[in-house]
């Protein structure tokens, strides 16, 4: 073997080296591909049956390392589906608007309905009505509104007669659980605490009228809100996956162009070296080889230049777009995890303490309103109760703040098991409880309260190996007649101070 041959070999494995690169720069994207589209198929995942089949497909496809050619037709049927979806969203919005606006003109052909009324309807039906998101949950509950509308307008005309079948007061009371169904976000949660407030205090027709109309209104706009939110990502979630899909068919065609030419070249190569070898052997003088080597050898070497350049741009073509792709996605994936965000913040209604795990203070207003409402209608025993742990500060100070919490989470899981099922408890703040017992008249309260108390008293803490016995002082009132929501909280207040200053660990009773 000559020098020369030698230097041809080089070159030669130099050229299978940057082949091998090559193809694992062709594995890391089946990776990325990959995890994209576990990604996509749990962000999906539920919308549409086609949709969630076609990304389960595109992962299968991709665990075998399948090439990008038939990746595209996957990704063309995903994107496809993501059409559709978006087409039986529209679908059940233009049903809704049938519904509602059927609701409407029924509504508008009743006579008596005052004027401003009907002008705020007439408003509400002109308004387009907002592109819905189906799987939303103010869909049943909107219905239903129009529903108890229809019956307050009946009510109001004197449809219904003398033989009225819904009365008033519990027009009012359905209308406030409807209310409660659903949970509205910050801005517009104390507009309809209002209307609660409104519909505790008055079940008037005309209040009633104007309560429905102002939650009607007010669940079109989050509607509004929620299906740009939605759409809005739909759109970006195509047009990621449409430029992904572009942008995989251009790999595809410069890497099959280029290893055209690659495979071209080789073959070019591959003749030289033949024809040299045969015409080494016919050369009849040392000078006739050598200048015949020489001038072959000139021109491989530049052959393989070429090779080698083609390589490198093939290569640092791919790894161009495989970091284009790299950001698309994770742009996408910013956009999924906001997406995902707002959803958890409207499922999980922060009417739960995150620490106890019980209803929190909101809750309780709620629930308290609500019962308070319910005793001036129709009476009744009700009972409420402040409880308080009795020098919880100094579990912190000596024990530290988690295993105060602890305890708190502790004391929170006893006194939900201490009460009676109809009993409703919540975290009102810090280390203190509300305890609202409805059917319960005070004088029977005084048994199952030394309960609670007791069962807290024997929970067997320990901290730092040190037995600790950890007590609540409780304050109880009952609902009275001219009372406000204030003045019993106070009352029970008031007697959970006697209890902590006559010593603590004990119940108090105000009537
Ligand atoms: P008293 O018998 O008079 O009620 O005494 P106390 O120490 O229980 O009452 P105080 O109001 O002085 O202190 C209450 C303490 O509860 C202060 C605060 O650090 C603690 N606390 C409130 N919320 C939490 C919580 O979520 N976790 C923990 N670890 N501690 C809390
Ligand atoms: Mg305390
Ligand atoms: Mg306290």
């Amino acid at each position: 073997m000559t020098d020369k041959d030698a230097l041809i070999e080089k070159k030669l494995q130099q050229a299978v080296k940057a082949r091998a690169a090559l193809e694992d720069a062709h594995k890391d994207q089946i990776t990325t591909f990959s995890n994209f589209a576990a990604r996509l198929a749990v962000s999906c995942k539920g919308q549409d049956v086609a949709l969630d089949n076609q990304l389960a497909k595109f992962r299968q496809a991709l665990t075998k390392g399948v090439s990008f050619d038939v990746l595209a037709p996957l990704i063309n049927n995903i994107t496809k589906a993501l059409k559709n979806q978006e087409i039986v969203n529209a679908e059940n919005h233009s049903k809704l608007s049938v519904t509602i606006s059927e609701a409407g003109k029924q509504l508008q052909k009743l006579k008596g309905i005052p004027d401003d009324t009907r002008r705020k309807l007439r408003y509400l039906l002109d308004t387009e009505l907002p592109e819905v998101n189906v799987s939303y949950e103010f869909l049943p509950v909107f219905e239903k509104l129009i529903t108890i509308y229809k019956k307050v307008l009946s009510s109001k005309v004197g449809l219904d007669g003398e033989n009225a079948t819904t009365s008033k007061p519990e027009l009012a009371s359905e209308l406030l659980t409807l209310t409660n169904e659903i949970t509205f976000e910050d801005d517009v949660a104390k507009e309809v605490t209002d209307i609660k407030t409104t519909l505790s205090q008055s079940a008037e027709i005309d209040v009633l009228l104007d309560c429905s109309i102002a939650i009607i209104q007010i669940i079109a706009n989050s509607i509004a809100r929620e299906r740009q939110s939605a759409q809005g990502f739909l759109v970006s979630l195509n047009q990621t996956l449409e430029e992904l899909h572009a942008s995989i068919i251009n790999t595809t065609n410069s890497t099959k162009h280029m290893s055209e030419e690659l495979s071209g070249l080789n073959k070019q190569i591959e003749t030289k070296i033949k024809l040299l070898n045969e015409q080494t052997q016919k050369a009849t003088s040392i000078s006739d080889l050598k200048e015949l080597v020489d001038g072959e050898l000139k021109l491989l070497r530049q052959d393989l230049v070429k090779r080698e350049q083609l390589e490198q741009q093939d290569k640092a073509a791919l790894l161009d777009s495989f970091e284009q792709i790299n950001t698309r996605i994770g742009v996408l994936e910013t956009k999924v995890n906001k997406y995902k965000k707002r959803l958890s913040e409207q499922q999980f209604k922060s009417l739960l303490d995150g620490l106890t795990k019980l209803p929190n203070r909101a809750a309780f207003d709620d629930r308290f309103n609500q019962e308070f409402h319910i005793f001036e209608q129709h009476g009744g025993d009700i009972t409420l109760v402040v409880i308080d742990v009795d020098y919880f500060k100094s579990i912190n100070d000596q024990y530290g703040h988690s295993a105060g919490d602890k305890t708190l989470q502790v004391i929170a899981r006893a006194l939900k098991k201490a009460i009676r099922k109809a009993d409703f408890i919540a975290r009102y703040g810090g280390e203190e409880f509300v305890l609202i017992m409805s059917g319960m008249p005070i004088s029977h309260a005084k048994a199952p309260l030394e309960k609670v108390r007791n069962t807290i008293k024997a929970i067997p803490f320990k901290f730092k190996n040190k037995q600790v016995q950890i007590t609540v002082s409780l304050g109880a009132t009952q609902f009275k007649k001219g009372d406000t929501p204030l003045a019993a909280f106070d009352r029970a207040d008031d007697a959970l101070y006697e209890a902590k200053n006559n010593g603590r660990d004990r119940l108090c009773i105000r009537n």
